[in-house]
């Protein structure tokens, strides 16, 4: 028999982790819209409680729907296993859930999601989890930034809003040798452009809210393990090494091995955190990812027209795009991300603050909103909405000062977006 080939990109992200449906022989992924699931007996429901046996009890837990997707999102990044979880920010509770304790550390770059800057350097504060921020731009900061305390380092492949690309094997190698997990964030870029674990990330995020769901219609988040780290290494991830007095002392990483921030994530993350995601959340997303391949495609195709068109327009003081030749981050991009530099990217207008809020009120096909990777094309002026809760040196820090605007290119015909972009540079001006 002629040697099997693995599977491509495109064959796994329309079958992974799915099969028709036992019973019926539905061949789409059903929503099991259900609470619970009936025990076969009472040895059967002490098994499935002592996580003995695999199978489902409450889909605050587990959800055959979720697994699915579960399945498809870490095969595609090429992880050892998930966690879905409600949303993108409660993905990112539940990874640093796993080993954080009141009074650790970690490092995580300046260059976030908005979001993330606030939940870091706010909330988390509220658990007694402390976050160093460190300009990404040279990986050495990293390593001098390190104490005793960190845990982790956190980073976005490719940063929103900016354009910014992360160099992750030179912060990989640095976490490697610290002996602690890097987790990357991949959402701006999805597992079609960049793949983080190839470059030695543990842990990777989605907000699923984003690409992988890609239609603007379902909240989500996604934590993918590599199950690459050895959590046994050190005495700093108690929360996946020490017996575990809900479980009979079961100790995790012993008895899962590289599945165990896996098991861990839905029996103490899911189970205590609650932030489970609901099961037609995880149909619309599976549904999504079908078309990933096609849709990152032209998100990049729309997006470098837009970029060039943006450069060369008189209105308009930089463009800050990875795809674009003139970008400091066109080195890193064709490294991390060869197939193109996703669609989210951020402009200046030379007629600063004011310019930007005419700019966003003036445009007709664009959608003024706070998202991004829909079909539709967004766009927003982030020092006057997403961005507007961090101080003025966070916003520069972040790449969100008072001339930026954020957009993000979806898959209408590139001149319409052309046009509404220029009608509306043009009332701005
Ligand atoms: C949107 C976003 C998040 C947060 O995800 P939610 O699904 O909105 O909770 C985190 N990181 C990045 C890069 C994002 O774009």
């Amino acid at each position: 028999m002629a040697e099997q080939k693995a599977p491509g990109f495109e064959t796994r992200a329309i079958h992974a982790g799915a099969a028709p449906d036992p019973t019926t022989g539905a061949r789409v992924t059903p929503i099991y819209q259900t609470t619970s699931y009936v025990f076969d007996d009472v040895d059967h429901a002490a098994s499935l409680f002592n996580l003995q046996t695999y199978g489902y009890i409450y889909s605050r837990l587990t959800n055959p729907t979720v697994s699915v997707l579960e399945e498809r999102v870490a095969n595609l990044e090429g992880g050892r296993g998930a966690v879905a979880c409600a949303s993108g920010h409660a993905a990112q509770m539940l990874a640093f859930f796993a080993f954080m304790e009141p009074g650790d550390e970690f490092l995580a770059s300046t260059k976030l999601y908005g979001g993330s800057i606030t939940q870091f350097g706010r909330s988390f504060k509220k658990f007694g989890w402390n976050v160093i921020f460190v300009d990404p731009d040279d990986p050495q900061n990293f390593k001098r930034a390190l104490t005793p305390k960190c845990k982790a380092i956190f980073v976005e492949s490719l940063a929103n809003p900016g354009g910014v690309v992360t160099d992750l094997e030179a912060i990989a190698a640095i976490a490697k040798e610290a002996g602690i997990p890097l987790i990357v964030d991949n959402t701006m870029a999805s597992p079609y452009l960049c793949r983080p674990i190839e470059w030695g990330a543990t842990l990777v995020i989605h907000s699923t809210t984003k690409f992988l769901s890609g239609h603007g219609n379902s909240m989500g988040g996604i934590v993918v393990d590599s199950g690459k780290f050895d959590w046994s290494s050190s005495p700093k991830f108690r929360g996946l090494t020490d017996p575990e007095p809900a479980y009979h002392g079961l100790k995790f990483h012993e008895t899962f091995g590289d599945l165990a921030f896996t098991v861990a994530g839905h029996a103490l993350g899911l189970r205590d955190l609650g932030a489970a995601m609901a099961p037609l959340n995880a149909f619309l997303t599976i549904t999504g990812i079908e078309t990933l391949p096609l849709r990152m495609e032209r998100h990049v195709a729309n997006s470098e027209k837009v970029a060039r068109f943006l450069e060369q327009h008189p209105a308009v003081g930089w463009v800050s795009y990875a795809g674009l030749e003139s970008s400091p981050y066109r080195k890193l991009a064709k490294k991390y991300l060869p197939k193109g530099a996703g669609s989210v990217f951020t402009f200046g207008l030379k007629g600063g603050y004011e310019a930007g809020v005419k700019l966003v009120e003036n445009v007709e096909i664009f959608s003024h909103l706070a998202n991004i990777g829909d079909t539709r094309s967004l766009i927003i002026h982030p020092a006057s909405t997403t961005h507007r809760q961090l101080s003025d040196e966070q916003k520069l820090a972040a790449g969100a000062g008072p001339d930026v605007v954020r957009v993000s290119i979806g898959l209408e015909t590139a001149d319409d977006l052309i046009a509404d972009l220029d009608q509306a540079l043009k009332k701005a001006a």
